[in-house]
């Protein structure tokens, strides 16, 4: 396993998408299956009601288990809900379970409703001896208060684009509300990462596709493409990364690919303060 650069400080992404099905879920868990074998400590917050972040890496997410919704709602630690995953013992998760669905109507009426998920987040790395390298926050399919307690909590944000035909479509909103978040309630937010995914390079389309994406965002767009493969679709219903499933397939080779230019680029960039 090639060993990567550790950021000096840890790095927070939210995996942000208001689309459903463009690949958050599976971008989440096979980075950080990546970086947790390349000698890095990472968590994922799962923070979709459905738990798929959290059924693929072998956490158990059924409704009677602690989960983020008792952080975002019952002012739980996350140490009380933290789990190790089954993929690598560097890597743990923060379940989700169908509670998690009431959540954004709940939040609506409590104090500092959009800065749950920073706060539980601030504290548990502070406490810790030696924090996470990474944290990667899995989000639903909205722009809800779920989805706002994630882009508070986070320092970068990272869309994962589909190359098809919708791509972009609905990308101009998602991009305003990050431009309405970093005015408003998390200055340190940026749009670090852009990554294409089930990219099919048969068709002329995916490649129109991917190259307009790359005009329109040259510096965030990472130069590794994740193709569309039936093993990446296989691997969560073995609760497993395609990384640990199928380790020589294109799938893994390219989501360890994806790893490693996230990983270079943040020990390139100069360091925040905080
Ligand atoms: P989201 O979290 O954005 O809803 P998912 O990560 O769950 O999206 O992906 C949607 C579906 O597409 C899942 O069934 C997943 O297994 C599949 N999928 C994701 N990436 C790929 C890929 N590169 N190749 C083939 N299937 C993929
Ligand atoms: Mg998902």
């Amino acid at each position: 396993e090639e060993v990567l650069p550790l950021p000096r400080a840890t790095r927070i992404l939210t995996i942000s998408n208001q689309k459903g099905g463009v690949g958050k879920t599976t971008t989440a868990v096979n980075l950080a299956a990546a970086l947790a074998r390349s000698g890095a400590r990472v968590l994922v917050i799962d923070l979709d009601p459905q738990g798929n972040a959290s059924t693929a890496l072998g956490v158990d997410h059924r409704s009677d288990q602690k989960s983020v919704y008792d952080v975002l709602v019952a002012d739980r630690s996350l140490d009380e809900v933290v789990k190790p995953s089954t993929e690598h013992e560097r890597l743990d998760c923060v379940p989700a379970t169908i509670h998690l669905a009431g959540a954004e109507i709940e939040l609506v009426s409590l104090v500092a409703r959009e800065q749950r998920l920073r706060r539980a987040l601030d504290a548990h790395l502070a406490a810790m001896d030696h924090p996470y390298d990474y944290v990667f926050i899995d989000c639903p399919p909205s722009l809800g208060l779920l989805t706002i307690n994630a882009f508070v909590a986070a320092r970068e944000v990272l869309i994962p684009i589909q190359c098809e035909y919708y791509a972009l479509e609905g990308l101009s909103q998602l991009l305003s509300n990050i431009e309405l978040i970093e005015k408003h309630l998390n200055p340190d937010l940026r749009l670090s990462t852009i990554l294409l995914t089930m990219y099919d390079s048969r068709t002329n389309l995916a490649q129109q596709v991917a190259q307009e994406v790359r005009d329109h965002f040259p510096t965030q767009t990472l130069s590794t493409i994740i193709p569309r493969s039936v093993r990446v679709s296989e691997a969560p219903s073995y609760g497993q990364s395609v990384i640990s499933y199928d380790y020589a397939s294109s799938g893994s080779l390219s989501y360890r690919e994806a790893a490693a230019e996230i990983a270079r680029r943040g020990a390139a960039e100069p360091q925040e303060s905080n």
